[in-house]
């Protein structure tokens, strides 16, 4: 035994396996060439960003792509940073959204697959072996610095370097330690660390390749990084490259917050003897700010970076997901256009064609893609969806959303209880509600969301208040002693009747609006406009408001349907009242 080796055995006395054992167990896997395996490694530090989501998704689509495997690895080795049920809510996230990991840490906390454990706080000793090995190899060594004299050190050489080219060798003062020496600061008692054994020196360049952005050429490792921390733990540099490796990943996807530490992974890699993995640097998700200009979006200011504010705002899962697609891959949009029905797992996903510049995240353009996605739903999922959504409203996360945004904020303003109430007591009348205008040849695309819904159909779920129209002004619409409104409201309600067929219902609009002087044929009223009180048009716009408040709303007749007489009536005796 040389030194390293018996300095090896003094560090693990513990580590009886040998690096050969696990390599054993966890073969290479037996897939196609060009199967992709790929792995979300969330630490468990709260909710999760729309960030990690949209890798998670790029992983899960180029695993499925390839006929490769996508795995959940709980990277929970910072105890510090860790928020209790964190991991949970990220498996939920991504339950809800149908990403099925193929293996991996699991919501009852166990593992499946043949590669775990998969939560890195179970593999301390599968890291220990291999940081023992390095060691042992004289590629790393223990390091008894206190915080503060080892930063002295640091510092100095640091200076050094500096006063030369302006790169930072951060070699550590025990690298030189001999076995004597560690001998007696362990009987002493002293903590240590292992680090790396740096070879880079300044001026010292690699390539490094990534599948999106390319090949680079960057500067060398130059810091004798940790690669267990004092409590035995491996950081992010180490626990990398082993799970990975022994995982079989085939691409890692990672925030490019990592770019900046590339270089300590791939001598890591290099030290290990391990095959490199390819990389996929996924930039960060950007929005227009207050100011106008291109800002990331930001934990701290910006509701929609939590996972959470898709479902508190009722916008479907297939919405979110379709968009996702969209700024992930440049071609979407255009096979969207050719495939208008096609199931979006039916996308030739291409790894290629992810942009590198940070993409817009535009909520607008998300809305847009959700009002056609609910247009094509039936009346029952509307329904479900709904209800579902106004039962589970998360009023925690709505107070965050309230203190964040501050005087921004604009709250909901509905009794959700009360919604959630009259559509489970009338769940027939609510889905004939949503059925309307939604099987014809085009359907509205008027519902972004379940949050629009409330104010969307206030006057059908018992929402609408009459006295709201006690200002007298509808849209631009003023009807203060609008007495042509009034007579022909009080007319119309004589004559209303849920049993008419459509035309019938027409034709007596058409006679009530005759009788009170509107002109039913516009061409007339455009030439003698002075002869009649209005139009056709203007004589349905105030019907439409005294039965639902609004100068704009989905077909008027399948609304008066729906209603039915008693309904409809008191409608119009309330407008009367107010108006008159
Ligand atoms: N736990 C790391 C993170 O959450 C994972 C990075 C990676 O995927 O390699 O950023």
């Amino acid at each position: 035994m040389n030194d390293y080796e018996k300095i090896a055995e003094l560090i693990f006395p513990n580590i009886k396996k040998d690096v050969s054992y696990w390599e054993n167990k966890y073969k290479p896997r037996n897939l196609d060439a060009n199967a992709e395996v790929t792995r979300f490694a969330p630490s468990p530090t709260g909710y999760m960003h729309i960030g990690h989501f949209f890798g998670a998704n790029l992983d899960y689509r180029l695993a499925k792509s390839t006929g490769g495997i996508f795995m959940f690895r709980l990277e929970d080795t910072d105890k510090k940073r860790e928020i209790a049920g964190s991991d949970i809510v990220a498996l939920k996230t991504l339950k809800y959204y149908d990403i099925v990991p193929d293996e991996g840490f699991t919501i009852d906390r166990t593992n499946k697959g043949d590669y775990g454990p998969y939560r890195q706080s179970d593999r301390v000793e599968i890291y220990q072996t291999y940081a023992k090995k390095l060691v042992a190899l004289g590629k790393a060594f223990p390091c008894f610095c206190e915080k503060p004299e080892g930063k002295q050190d640091v510092v100095e050489k640091r200076e050094q370097v500096l006063n030369d080219i302006g790169q930072v060798e951060e070699k550590d003062p025990c690298r030189n330690l001999t076995l004597k020496e560690v001998e007696n600061l362990l009987k002493a008692g002293k903590k240590f660390c292992i680090r790396l054994k740096s070879n880079g020196k300044v001026g010292d360049k690699i390539k490094v390749f990534d599948v999106v952005r390319g090949e680079r050429e960057i500067g060398a490792n130059l810091k004798d990084v940790v690669l267990i921390k004092d409590n035995g733990i491996p950081p992010y540099a180490f626990a990398h490259p082993v799970d990975d490796h022994l995982m079989r990943v085939t691409t890692v996807i990672r925030g490019e917050e990592w770019i900046s530490t590339w270089p300590q992974h791939v001598e890591i890699f290099n030290a290990l003897n391990f095959e490199p993995v390819k990389y996929i640097h996924t930039p960060v998700l950007c929005k227009i700010g207050e100011n106008g200009n291109k800002r990331k979006i930001s934990k701290s200011k910006d509701p929609e970076a939590d996972m959470r504010f898709y479902i508190q705002a009722g916008i479907p899962k297939q919405a979110v997901t379709e968009y996702l697609l969209n700024i992930m891959n440049s071609n979407f949009e255009d096979w969207r256009a050719k495939n208008p029905n096609a199931d979006v797992a039916e996308f030739p996903f291409s790894a290629k064609k992810i942009g590198t510049s940070s993409p817009f995240f535009d909520i607008v353009k998300l809305e847009d893609v959700s009002k056609n996605i609910i247009s094509k739903m039936t009346a029952e999922q509307v329904y479900e969806n709904t209800l579902d959504w106004a039962l589970n409203y998360d009023e925690e996360f709505e107070n965050e959303t309230k203190q964040k945004l501050g005087e921004n904020y604009n709250g909901l303003n509905v009794d959700l209880k009360q919604l959630a109430k009259f559509l489970q007591e009338n769940k027939q009348f609510a889905i004939d509600t949503f059925a309307i205008d939604r099987y014809t040849q085009k359907p509205r695309k008027d519902i972004a969301k379940w949050s629009d819904i409330p104010t969307y159909f206030n006057y059908m779920f018992g929402l609408f208040n009459p006295s709201s129209l006690s200002d007298y002004n509808c849209g631009d619409i003023n009807l203060k002693y609008n007495q042509h409104a009034l007579s022909l409201v009080k007319e119309y309600k004589h004559v209303f009747s849920d049993a008419d067929d459509k035309e019938t219902w027409f034709n007596k609009i058409k006679e009530v609006a005759k009788n009170c002087n509107f002109a039913i044929d516009n061409k007339e009223f455009k030439l003698n406009p002075e002869c009649y009180v209005g139009n056709l048009a203007q004589a349905c716009t105030y019907i439409r408001i005294a039965i639902t408040g609004k100068t704009n709303s989905p077909d008027l007749y399948s609304i008066c349907k729906v209603l039915k007489d008693d309904v409809v009536k008191q409608r119009l005796q309330q407008f009367i009242e107010i108006i008159k």
